[in-house]
């Protein structure tokens, strides 16, 4: 082992052993409740950290910690230019942490370390540094315009973006320092302050970097953590008065409620939500393409990403050598301890999302789908599920319709252009969608007509900095 591994193992040990509080003002605060979370390693079920279990009470001390650093102008009132500079430290400081982070990811969330090390820190600290670039780049506009009174007088209307005040970001488990940043980042690079709520599945990075941003030049009270359940911590802040704007990233029920308890404060609500993707397959399609682009928009994260395709259609003449040459490769994906070398696919977050992914299968079978690989939970046991292909997946199965969230692939024949986009469109969802052709014109065609915020062609990967990252109707 380097000198430089056992360095970041004795830091992630150090980190885990701490008695984690609530990062509020610039400095480390114990919870007013006395409760603990417990927070555990997917891949065994072992309990590796506990954290503090905000009540209200927690939550309002930070959101007033965040709202005088806003009022005081600490942040908002800085040069753009400053701001950035600090934004771009704190990627810097990130940066020489991101080791530890990707370790800190594979323990509690279970993706392997390569996609922890590539997807959510390397990810991360792209947007982190994209996004400080934003802060010196808002504009405003100045409109010439005319009035009624007096006839022919010329005016200017002059437009600026100002920050909106203090911010509530709230987070799922999925990616949970890659969607933390996501809000945190633009939050800040407007001047605004912010504080943001880690899943109670896997709160440890988000704790981890909070004092990398004071170590940054953030002053206290711009930047807060508090960790604690959703009905209680979340619920908090999204009722509290001096949140102006709340960011969620979850699932789609979740962000319903939300919504609904951001009302009566009248918020500015972002709400990034549940996908159903679709991958279709045409006929003049590059095949071995197509299998790879399925490969990874299928089984990154063991099929946990809301951009994951949940449902695939390859047209009848392709099908059987789509459909043998991707069951080959899924198949012989390597499923085990993301630490372990050579793992594709670690442990499902919890038993509750393995048991979900079992019943969705059992319906698929009862309707009258084949198995053309896995399907069953895996021999590792434990949260550890089989890469499965399902075929001949009847209209009505449930897994078409809801988030499977694991690693199932079901594939549907289709016959025509018409009805591929047709059964794609067929769902509330509307993130993200995938297909494969050869074909310029029916690259136009299909892009404009699938009904979703982001269509990959001929790719399974989509999420960049650059781009904007959402969904239309209920994603
Ligand atoms: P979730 O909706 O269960 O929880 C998300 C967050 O909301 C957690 O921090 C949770 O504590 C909090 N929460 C729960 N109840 C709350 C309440 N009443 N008030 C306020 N906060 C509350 O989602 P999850 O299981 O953590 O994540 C998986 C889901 O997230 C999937 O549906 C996935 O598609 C979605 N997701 C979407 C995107 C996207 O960009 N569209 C990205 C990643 C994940």
């Amino acid at each position: 082992m380097s000198d430089n591994t056992v360095a970041v193992l004795d830091s992630v040990s150090r980190f885990l052993d701490r008695q984690h509080g609530l990062y509020i003002d610039g400095q480390w605060r114990a919870s007013a409740a006395e409760g603990r979370l417990a927070v555990y390693n997917p891949a065994n079920g072992q309990q590796i950290a506990t954290t503090a279990d905000a009540n209200e009470h927690d939550v309002a001390q930070a959101v007033q910690s965040a709202h005088k650093a806003f009022s005081e102008g600490v942040w908002a009132q800085r040069l753009p230019v400053e701001r950035e500079r600090i934004l771009l430290r704190f990627a810097d400081l990130v940066e020489q942490h991101a080791e530890e982070l990707a370790q800190l990811e594979t323990l509690e969330q279970g993706k392997s370390i390569n996609i922890a090390r590539a997807f959510e820190v390397g990810s991360t600290l792209n947007w982190m540094r994209y996004t400080a670039g934003l802060a010196t780049k808002i504009t405003g506009q100045t409109l010439d315009v005319s009035i009624p009174m007096p006839p022919g007088a010329k005016y200017q209307v002059y437009t600026r973006k100002e920050p909106i005040g203090v911010v509530a970001g709230i987070v799922p488990w999925n990616f949970p320092l890659m969607i933390g940043m996501w809000k945190v980042m633009p939050a800040l690079a407007a001047g605004c302050s912010i504080v943001i709520k880690p899943s109670e599945t896997t709160p440890l990075t988000l704790l981890r970097i909070a004092e990398l941003a004071s170590e940054a030049g953030v002053p206290p009270g711009v930047f807060n953590v508090v960790t604690g359940r959703g009905t209680v911590c979340g619920k908090a802040l999204t009722e509290h008065p001096l949140i102006a704007k709340v960011s969620f990233t979850g699932s789609t029920p979740v962000g319903r409620l939300l919504m609904r308890q951001s009302a009566d404060t009248i918020k500015k609500v972002s709400l990034e939500l549940g996908g159903n993707a679709p991958f279709i397959v045409f006929d003049d399609a590059d095949i071995d393409a197509a299998v790879e682009g399925a490969l990874i928009a299928k089984y990154r994260n063991a099929g946990q990403t809301c951009v994951c395709v949940n449902r695939f259609y390859v047209q009848r003449g392709v099908y059987p050598q789509f459909a043998e040459k991707f069951v080959a490769r899924v198949a012989a994906l390597q499923v085990g301890n993301g630490f372990e070398a050579g793992v594709q696919i670690g442990p499902l977050i919890n038993r509750k999302a393995r048991d979900k992914v079992l019943e969705l299968l059992d319906d698929a079978l009862s309707k009258g789908a084949q198995v053309l690989t896995g399907a069953t939970p895996h021999a590792l046991g434990g949260n550890f599920f089989t890469p499965t292909v399902l075929g001949n997946v009847q209209p009505g199965s449930l897994l078409l319709e809801e988030e499977i969230f694991g690693p199932v692939a079901p594939l549907v024949i289709f016959d025509d252009e018409a009805e591929a986009i047709r059964q794609a469109n067929d769902t509330i969802y509307g993130l993200a969608a995938y297909f494969y052709t050869r074909d310029a014109a029916r690259i136009w065609r299909v892009s404009e007509r699938l009904e979703y915020g982001m269509v990959g062609i001929n790719t399974g990967l989509i999420s960049n900095e650059v781009a904007p990252f959402g969904g239309v109707k209920q994603s």
